[in-house]
């Protein structure tokens, strides 16, 4: 009797687990089929986020300084000098044909652009068979005082600055510009250089190398100077394709006061 109790006990819990099993996955499949219901008829312009859709981080303008000498953003015009007598510590002849003999002070630039401008010259002419060198990287505060006043008795004051910064506002003297040409010298620091092949590669590729050209045309009232299709300035490439993209001035891509004339 006893074990027959036992046994009988024992098919009555089985049955009630098996019950309650059933029951549970009738109310879990109802419950779900319920969800897919409600869910069903869905707008169609629902919005739904998705890994993939999340939008890019926006643009840190805040990144790195405008105002500090060494930073590669760093803004120079005609309202923003640079600190008296700045010199940048990391000069190097960037390995490119050069205008002056490759030794000159003003046939260097900073390390990092370079590097950018070898990489951009070997691009140039394998790419498009270019051939371009360069016709003036850094220059000391008086090396730019020398040659303004040079364009200055050539022109006249007002002439020459169009073309040419004043002792301290030039960003040459920050060691992160430079003016390109053709090795052929066609155009050399002309505005015709924009129309040759060289000028039109430089334009449409100098941001993928960390280059901006920096004074683009129609944009005088902002930067204070014609176009100069051969004056590059490195930025870094994050930066440099952003104002690609935009179109923009340093100037008004920071939103810095337009710098047309000196105060
Ligand atoms: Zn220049």
């Amino acid at each position: 009797m006893k074990t027959k109790k036992v046994k009988r006990s024992k098919v009555i819990t089985t049955l009630v687990v098996i019950i309650a099993f059933a029951v549970a996955g009738g109310l879990y499949w109802r419950n779900n089929n319920l969800e897919i219901v409600k869910d069903e008829p869905k707008p169609v312009n629902a919005t739904t986020s998705t890994p993939t859709e999340s939008p890019q981080p926006a643009f840190n303008k805040a990144k790195y300084s405008l105002t500090d000498p060494n930073s590669f953003w760093v803004v120079v015009n005609k309202r923003r000098p640079l600190p008296a007598g700045f010199e940048p510590a990391d000069l190097v002849p960037p390995g490119v044909p050069t205008r002056l003999s490759a030794g000159a002070p003003e046939m260097q630039v900073r390390t990092l652009p370079a590097y950018a401008m070898k990489k951009m010259f070997d691009a140039a002419q394998s790419q498009a068979s270019l051939k371009l060198m360069l016709v003036s990287g850094y220059r000391s505060e008086g090396v730019q005082r020398s040659l303004y006043a040079s364009y200055v008795a050539q022109k006249g004051q007002a002439a020459a600055d169009l073309d040419s910064a004043r002792a301290g506002f030039s960003e040459h003297q920050t060691g992160l510009a430079f003016d390109v040409g053709a090795t052929s010298g066609k155009c050399q620091v002309d505005p015709c250089f924009g129309a040759l092949p060289e000028g039109q590669w430089i334009a449409a590729n100098s941001y993928k190398y960390g280059f901006v050209v920096r004074y683009l045309p129609g944009k005088q009232a902002v930067t204070g100077y014609i176009a100069e299709p051969w004056h590059l300035r490195y930025v870094g490439e994050e930066l440099a394709t952003e104002v690609y993209r935009s179109g923009l001035t340093l100037e008004e891509f920071f939103g810095l006061p337009a710098a047309p004339d000196y105060q």
